[in-house]
């Protein structure tokens, strides 16, 4: 198949890579040229464990290439993937669809023969019908079929996930696509029957109520989390007794910061207001993006408290500033919030992430460090933002130089016993208040 994905961001890169890799010939595209220019010159715009080897092998054997010329790659192809961004529009709450009907035009500009126009970035349900409206014009006649393909990577796993799919959902009514997208998942869904074929509103709908239901799971145990710290009871033998319950299971089911990341703010947000459209109340998704804002305040007012209300100029270390471990995205991290919030009580911070150094913190008093030893250097509170690999077998002591350094550990990476008979000073979330 000759597929072109518009868009080569966290899903558009990493889908192509994997097309790429099962055969295709694919172009991935953006209008970003210096994005391309770099991936020509095999430079990864983002950290992704496995995605530089996956795109420099397939870009070696010709299979994967990168082109700014939007309007020859899709007259080039046959299945044409849109993968831009869809943001939350800050005036209506809801997806800002404007990259998605750029695209729109300019795949109507180049329709030179039969092609399917997958969409697979999350859009709100009748978006695939909107699209289908702008390109049906006269000279397009049956030279389309506009269908909903809606991603589920996770990012840090985003290959693994792309390669064995939970589900690959298809929204459309219409054989000739559903044969084509068939073809082209193949080689991943052979092995277990996990293709479902749907409409395409109900494929639009799947990927928000999926990400609303997941982001419900952290917020309800974050919550239960804060019910654990006043009663002194540890929240991860919640997690764990709860998670034994086969219809509950123990994913997505660990109490830490609020969920943050591309997807789940800007996906139950867009649900909500597209909800509101058809007059429906989601009264559950609303409480939990309320409940998720507050979770930022929470954490605050406990480093307060482990800070016993002094935090100007105090030394304080976060390791990890992204929204969770295995990415470089920064998009809606709590750390955000959090680190600006000690800043302006007059802390002074230091972070070390292993996605890299990051830019977000306009602030002198944010300084980046190139590793942990350094990071930690005469703090005074080490926070444990997110769950990297290197982050659970920390050597406290010799990183504190016998300095009484305190931990507050936002994920819970350690044994509450271990920490007592090591004498470190040791907080976690929803394990009792100090
Ligand atoms: P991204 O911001 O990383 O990448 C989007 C890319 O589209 C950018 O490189 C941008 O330059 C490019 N672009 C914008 N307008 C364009 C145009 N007119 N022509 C060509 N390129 C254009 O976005 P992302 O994280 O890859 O997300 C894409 C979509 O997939 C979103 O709807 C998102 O909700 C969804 N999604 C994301 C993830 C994830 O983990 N990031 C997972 C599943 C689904």
């Amino acid at each position: 198949m000759k597929i072109c994905m518009i868009g080569t961001g966290y899903v558009g890169l990493v889908s192509g890579a994997c097309f790429a890799e099962l055969g295709n010939q694919v172009i991935c595209t953006d209008i970003n040229k210096i994005k391309i220019g770099n991936l020509n010159d095999c430079i990864i715009p983002i950290y992704e464990p496995g995605l530089e080897e996956l795109v420099k092998r397939n870009f070696k054997q010709g299979r994967l290439k990168f082109s700014s010329d939007i309007s020859s790659s899709i007259k080039y192809s046959d299945v044409i993937f849109i993968c831009v961004g869809t943001p939350t529009n800050k005036k209506t709450n809801n997806a800002n669809l404007k990259y998605v009907f750029n695209v729109t035009n300019t795949i109507k500009n180049n329709l030179n023969k039969y092609k399917v126009i997958v969409n697979k970035s999350t859009v709100p349900v009748t978006t695939g019908d909107k699209i289908e409206k702008i390109l049906n014009t006269k000279k397009n006649k049956n030279k389309f079929d506009v269908i909903s393909n809606p991603e589920f990577l996770r990012e840090g796993e985003a290959i693994r996930d792309f390669m064995y799919p939970d589900r690959v959902v298809v929204g459309t009514s219409a054989k000739k696509p559903n044969n084509i997208m068939k073809n082209i998942y193949l080689p991943i869904i052979k092995k277990k029957n996990r293709y479902f074929q749907t409409s395409r509103r109900a494929a639009e709908l799947i990927k928000y109520a999926s990400n609303a239901y997941l982001a419900t799971k952290i917020t309800f145990i974050n919550e239960i989390a804060n019910l654990c710290d006043k009663s002194n009871i540890d929240v991860k033998d919640i997690s764990i007794g709860m998670g034994l319950d086969e219809r509950i299971g123990d994913r997505f089911l660990r109490a830490g910061p609020g969920y943050g990341g591309s997807c789940f703010p800007k996906d139950t947000r867009a649900l909500v207001t597209t909800a509101k459209k058809f007059h429906t109340n989601l009264s559950i998704v609303k409480s939990v993006i309320k409940s998720n804002e507050s979770r930022n305040k929470i954490l605050c007012s406990r480093i307060d408290k482990i800070m016993s209300n002094k935090i100007k100029n105090k030394k304080i270390t976060f390791l990890g500033v992204t929204f969770k471990a295995g990415t470089d995205d920064m998009r809606e991290s709590p750390a955000l919030n959090i680190i600006p919030s000690l800043t302006r009580k007059g802390a002074m911070i230091n972070y070390y992430d292993p996605s890299g150094a990051k830019n977000n913190f306009k602030s002198k008093k944010v300084k980046y460090c190139k590793n942990i030893k350094d990071a930690c250097n005469n703090t005074d509170l080490l926070i444990i933002h997110t769950e990297w690999n290197e982050f659970k077998q920390l050597n406290f002591k010799k990183l504190f130089k016998g300095k009484n350094t305190k931990v507050f550990d936002m994920r819970n990476l350690y044994s509450l016993e271990k920490m007592k008979k090591s004498k470190i000073n040791y907080f976690g979330i929803g394990r009792g208040l100090i």
